[in-house]
């Protein structure tokens, strides 16, 4: 154990203060972690870190009160390069777990995996001492023990240096989280807490499943923070809801929150102006995981409304028999504002459309759409008529899907441009190079067809008959027409 230690073995630590927006290490206060576990560091003048070395080669961390663990996350650090560690926990009746090996990634740069970051580093040997270096984006990260034993209480975690690493290796833990309880809710490589109110969802950020249908009578307006919330087979109902303003939405993702919805399950029963079902605007994201948004109903934007922030549609997930108010308000979602619609997978079917141009998946004002996966924007119908994903942008030359990642078969997006004669998309030719978009996107206006030009996917007019007869595609529907 040590109090101001070097991270890397070297002459490098954290920066030690509580001011965390300057890139401190936030001494004495507890943290939330991106995937939304919360460590409380011990203050700088205290004991606060745990260093495995080749010299220093096992340490444990003692807990005050031992108890029934699910779950117990580690908060740590890799210096002098990636560092393993092996990892057991010890019990009261003093058996233990098996040994696991764990990974830290090594704090110098910026790995994806990073759950906690804005760090600097100060030297604290060699002159300069104090001086900082604020380029390292030096992070932290989470490792999990496994196999825990839920009829027994843990007492303690013992850590040893895996003899694999290289000698020059620290290995540095700076806290533990845990799950109480033998709850074994599990996924994502997330714990979820049961959430057993029938009226009301949480007020505080956290991981949280529903054990029973919940109906809400006003808004849930997402606490700031990050939130998962697994439906768990339930839904969250909105009820008393008029359509006549926001009051009326299901769901609110505001300024500084982060939702994420697991499925299965659904959000239904909302009726609001900007948005009936999830309503999503500032710095804020939601992330859609194999559930489904129906039933729900906006002037614009029936399942969801999104202006500024993101939402991530993930393959599973459902929007379907939505509604919207207006001529253009887009059933599913209608997206404005500077919002980015990502689309991972997912379904907008049989949202209903009550007028021509209305649009299943409405893009206006300066929202992107970005596509990878197997998306599918399809049967959103006027009568006979395909309304599905309509790209209105202020801006005509801005209105394209922007490709992603590869799209992969049974992807099917019925599509519309504001210019109706346009490349529609970017990135064709880096993802979906030698491919022929239109056996992914259809056009929803019948006189055009989508096709390859210039390496990019493209709506315009038909080739003419000559050129048509070995389109098979096109051709069979031009026989329905
Ligand atoms: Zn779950």
């Amino acid at each position: 154990m040590l109090s101001v230690g070097c991270v890397d073995g070297g002459d490098h630590s954290y920066f030690s203060s509580s001011v965390q927006s300057q890139g401190a290490f936030p001494s004495g206060s507890t943290i939330t972690t991106n995937t939304g576990k919360k460590f409380t560091f011990r203050k700088s003048t205290e004991t606060n870190a745990l260093q495995i070395t080749s010299r220093n080669q096992n340490g444990t961390l003692t807990l005050e009160t031992p108890n029934i663990f699910s779950k117990i996350a580690i908060l740590v650090t890799g210096g002098g390069g990636a560092s393993k560690a092996k990892v057991k926990v010890i019990y009261t009746d003093n058996t233990e777990s098996a040994q696991n090996t764990v990974t830290a990634c090594d704090w110098y740069s910026h790995h994806s995996s990073e759950v906690y970051g804005s760090l600097y580093r100060m030297r604290i040997g060699v002159a300069p001492r104090g001086s900082l270096d604020r380029g390292s984006y030096s992070g932290m990260y989470e490792t999990v023990v496994s196999g825990i034993d839920t009829n027994k209480k843990v007492k303690a975690v013992q850590f040893t240096w895996d003899t694999s690493n290289n000698s020059s290796c620290v290995f540095n833990v700076f806290g533990l989280s845990g799950v109480i309880g033998a709850d074994d809710h599990i996924h994502d490589d997330m714990a979820f807490k049961k959430w057993t109110a029938t009226d009301s969802l949480p007020t505080e950020s956290g991981n949280y499943r529903l054990e029973t249908d919940v109906t809400i009578s006003s808004t849930w307006n997402v606490p700031s923070g990050t939130t998962n919330i697994c439906l768990n087979g339930f839904q969250i109902k909105r009820t008393g809801a008029t359509g006549a303003d926001n009051s009326g939405l299901a769901i609110t993702v505001g300024d500084g929150a982060n939702l994420s919805v697991f499925g299965p399950g659904k959000v239904t029963g909302g009726s609001g102006f900007h948005g009936g079902g999830i309503h999503v605007e500032g710095n804020s994201s939601i992330v859609l995981n194999k559930c489904e948004i129906s039933g729900n109903t906006g002037h614009y934007g029936g399942g969801l409304y999104l202006k500024n922030g993101t939402i991530t549609i993930k393959d599973g997930t459902v929007i379907k028999n939505n509604s919207a108010t207006e001529g253009f308000g887009g059933s599913g979602i209608y997206a404005e504002g500077s919002g980015t619609l990502i689309l991972e997978g997912g379904t907008f079917t049989e949202n209903e459309i009550k007028n021509r141009g209305q649009y299943a998946v409405f893009l206006a004002g300066n929202a992107n759409v970005k596509v990878s996966g197997n998306p599918i924007i399809y049967d959103n119908k006027y009568e006979n008529e395909q309304n599905n994903l309509y790209l209105f942008r202020t801006n005509d030359q801005d209105s394209i899907v922007i490709v992603e990642g590869a799209l992969t078969d049974g992807t099917n997006i019925g599509i519309r441009q504001r210019n109706e004669t346009a490349i529609f998309k970017s990135g064709w030719n880096t993802y979906m190079s030698g491919k022929n978009p239109a056996d992914y996107f259809i056009s929803d206006n019948n006189a055009y067809e989508v096709r390859i030009s210039t390496n990019e996917a493209y709506i315009g007019p038909p080739h003419t008959y000559m050129e048509l007869f070995s389109k098979r595609r096109y051709y069979h529907r031009k026989m329905h027409r």
